[in-house]
């Protein structure tokens, strides 16, 4: 009988469809081939990162002084942060400082620290479905529990619902924008919108309700799609983001956490953020990494790649007859099944050697997600399979 604790097996289970699609995807690559199968599955940025990264590493190696790969404050290294604080004053059009930010491994690794620094037990994450599902797991590590909350018919928020849903629990608000797995991104009215309805409840309610946005796809946006800023929203706003997406380095595991330069408690929560990344066993973002990307602000992965590969998906699935909301941002499409079964339907394209993820692994049956991290012949050498999936579907 297995040690594992009986949470991680259940969570193992709920877990599991992405990683079964992944599974399925090795077993059909190795027996018909990596060439035949088309894999929609995975959202692993597949676009190299700026050229500029590699000179900058090579630079760094050599330029080696002694103790740079030694630790430094928990927050991390305070030019590193003087130097993303620089570019977010211009995108969040509010000043912010070293003081206000801290170095994260990666969105993920920032998310734990802020829910560590926020949460106590029983006080709820608002979330909204679809949603990211590592967030379930997140909020579960420090005690929280998750509220979700439905989006409208375009995948945009729907304030009166989140109004209807708002009590003395909510601590959070989490928005991702860019949306994975919509690609949604929510404007700027709705953003103010919102932003107000939260300090007009925190003040109904004697709390304090954050603002989180999760946003590591902010640079990878289509059609001269602009992500809004978030801080003009509340001062409570708390940004959440890396480099994973915007410079390609998702194994790198480097990211950052900003706090609104005038938020009330804007040191104790900075202070507790910091704690929780030493406590956490992170200690600190990688030190390598903080430095490559304090040098890395004026560049970001080619996004134009994946804009490529939107124009390839959207004429397979219209070929296809297959509806979707058309993703403002980045790299995947959450169209809806034909079916109400969603899994029924993903088993359906996977006879046809297409994976997609169900949409139930995203808090929203009947829905399939395809991410585009895959060369856009892979994209356009499956528009026979899918027109057969969805007549399959039809019969
Ligand atoms: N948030 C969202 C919405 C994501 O899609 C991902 C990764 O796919 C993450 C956070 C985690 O990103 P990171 O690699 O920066 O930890």
């Amino acid at each position: 009988m297995s040690g594992v604790a009986k949470k991680m097996q259940t969570f193992a289970e709920s877990s599991s469809w992405i990683r079964k699609m992944f599974e399925e995807g090795a077993r059909m690559k190795a027996e018909f081939g990596a060439d035949k199968v088309f894999d929609f599955s995975i959202g692993n940025p597949d676009v190299p990162p700026p050229a500029k990264f590699s000179t900058v590493l090579r630079e760094l190696v050599e330029q080696e002084e002694p103790g740079v790969h030694g630790y430094m404050a928990n927050a991390g290294f305070p030019f590193v942060r003087e130097a993303i604080a620089t570019r977010l004053s211009a995108e969040q059009q509010v000043s912010f400082t070293a003081n206000d930010l801290l170095m994260t491994c990666g969105a993920a690794g920032g998310l734990n620290v802020l829910f560590k620094a926020l949460l106590d037990p029983g006080d709820e994450v608002m979330v909204f479905a679809p949603y990211f599902v590592e967030y379930r797991f997140y909020v579960d590590n420090h005690g929280g529990e998750v509220k979700v909350v439905a989006t409208d018919a375009d995948f945009n928020l729907d304030l009166k619902a989140i109004e209807a849903a708002l009590s003395p629990k909510t601590k959070i608000v989490l928005i991702n924008s860019p949306n994975n797995p919509t690609g949604q991104i929510y404007p700027a009215a709705d953003l103010q919108a919102l932003g107000r309805l939260l300090d007009e409840a925190g003040k109904r309610f004697g709390t304090t309700i954050y603002l989180v946005s999760d946003e590591p796809y902010r640079n990878i946006v289509f059609d001269n799609h602009v992500v809004p800023p978030l801080m003009t929203a509340t001062t409570n706003a708390i940004i959440a983001s890396s480099y994973s997406k915007e410079l390609s380095l998702p194994g790198e595991r480097i990211g950052y956490l900003a706090v609104h330069p005038q938020m009330a408690d804007k040191g104790q929560v900075v202070g507790a953020m910091t704690l929780a990344t030493r406590i956490l066993g992170f200690v600190n973002a990688p030190a390598l990494m903080q430095r490559a990307v304090a040098r890395l602000q004026d560049v970001s992965a080619d996004s134009s790649i994946y804009a490529r590969r939107l124009e390839a998906f959207c004429t397979v699935l219209d070929g296809a007859g297959i509806s979707y909301v058309r993703p403002k941002g980045a790299f995947y499409l959450f169209p809806q099944a034909p079916i109400d079964d969603d899994v029924e339907f993903c088993r359906l394209l996977a006879e046809q050697k297409i994976l997609a993820v169900p949409g139930r692994g995203f808090g929203m049956p009947g829905y399939i997600r395809l991410a585009f991290c895959v060369d856009e012949r892979v994209i356009a050498g499956s528009a026979e399979g899918f027109k057969r999936a969805m007549a399959a579907a039809r019969k």
